[in-house]
């Protein structure tokens, strides 16, 4: 048998399932590991993604798009394929996709972390032949510090800026990165203020059973408790005239591209905090080992070192090229000639 996924110009296919996992193009049947915008695309006729990616795919996609749900752990069987679907503990939904056909066992892990996340299912470590890995973070440099030391950085940050009359804006992307934050953040500092595109989808993971800590819109915030309050926006808002409104503040920037000095600057932020929602090096071997898969299929991000490295270590590695996003470029890439994709979807594509 010749591999059970393929890259076509569409996207990575499924030969004998005849369905594509997170198409770029649109097709007639997309299986969607996540709701994020390089991954979820507007315009199949038909997608498949986990029961909690449903509401959020509607959110961003519009409500009338063809969907069915699938709990975790349940299996469906198309043109002779079992597919399941297993926590990848990214986002709220975040899925792998299981496929099984023949004796064979393939897995595509859409984007991932192994790191405990108080806002979305652990991510799950399932046994294949052909794992098909993201490598966003791949390169030895990257290693996380733990979450709580991060959430601890950012509630000392917050609490200073408080005490001098401050207001703290946070930088993250709307859809995950956000709602984690959220998590995290001490409450006792004072008001939790969210822009307009974090609102909607702090909504959505509380409907999917996520608590979350009470948050408020800049109008129903008093100006005196905007000077206590740290304010979670998404990273196209900074330097925007949305900004001015709140005086003196000080500024920062939640993701994982925060260890490269190079990135805080570019952002032009005050603090650069390093939390990703990809796993980090020891992550990804970590999870590649859990597998136990022969073959490994390495997608967007390090690449070549990963599969150089994979096959030093004895596994049969190669690349698969797709067109997720490689780095926080936060625009959905719209082929010429192909439906625009309306701009909900095209807000926050990405979300390192
Ligand atoms: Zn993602
Ligand atoms: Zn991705």
């Amino acid at each position: 048998m010749g591999d059970m996924v393929v890259v076509r110009k569409e996207g990575l296919y499924c030969v004998p399932g005849q369905f594509y996992i997170d198409p770029w193009r649109p097709v007639d049947r997309a299986v969607i590991t996540h709701a994020h915008g390089d991954h979820a695309r507007w315009g199949h006729k038909h997608y498949l993604a986990s029961a909690q990616s449903v509401g959020i795919l509607k959110s961003r996609l519009g409500q009338d798009i063809n969907i069915e749900g699938l709990a975790y752990g349940e299996r469906i069987v198309h043109n002779g394929v079992t597919i399941s679907l297993h926590p990848a503990g990214h986002v709220l939904g975040s899925a792998q996709i299981r496929m099984a056909f023949g004796g064979e066992v393939w897995v595509a892990s859409g984007d991932y972390k192994v790191e405990p996340d108080a806002t979305c299912a652990p991510f799950e470590a399932v046994r294949c032949h052909t794992f098909i890995t993201e490598s966003t973070f791949g390169l030895p440099i990257y290693r996380w510090d733990p979450q709580q030391d991060v959430f601890d950085d950012i509630n000392r940050w917050w609490r200073r800026n408080a005490d001098e009359g401050r207001t703290s804006i946070l930088y993250a992307y709307a859809f995950g990165k956000a709602q984690r934050l959220l998590s995290g953040l001490d409450p006792s500092i004072g008001p939790i203020v969210c822009h307009g595109a974090v609102e909607p989808l702090n909504r959505v993971y509380r409907e999917g059973g996520v608590a979350l800590p009470h948050t408020q819109m800049v109008s129903e915030t008093e100006k005196a408790d905007l000077k206590k309050a740290l304010v979670l926006a998404p990273p196209s808002a900074s330097g925007s005239p949305w900004t001015r409104r709140f005086g003196d503040y000080s500024d920062a920037f939640a993701s994982g591209w925060m260890l490269l000095r190079g990135a805080r600057r570019r952002r032009g932020v005050d603090r650069g905090f390093v939390l990703s929602d990809h796993a980090d090096w020891p992550g990804l071997m970590e999870a590649i080992h859990a597998t136990g898969a022969h073959q490994v299929i390495v997608t967007h991000g390090s690449i070549p070192v990963m599969v150089r490295w994979l096959c030093q270590i004895g596994l049969d590695a190669k690349a698969f090229d797709t067109e997720y996003g490689e780095e926080d470029d936060e625009a959905v890439t719209a082929t010429p000639g192909e439906p625009q994709a309306p701009p909900e979807a095209a807000q926050e594509a990405n979300d390192a």
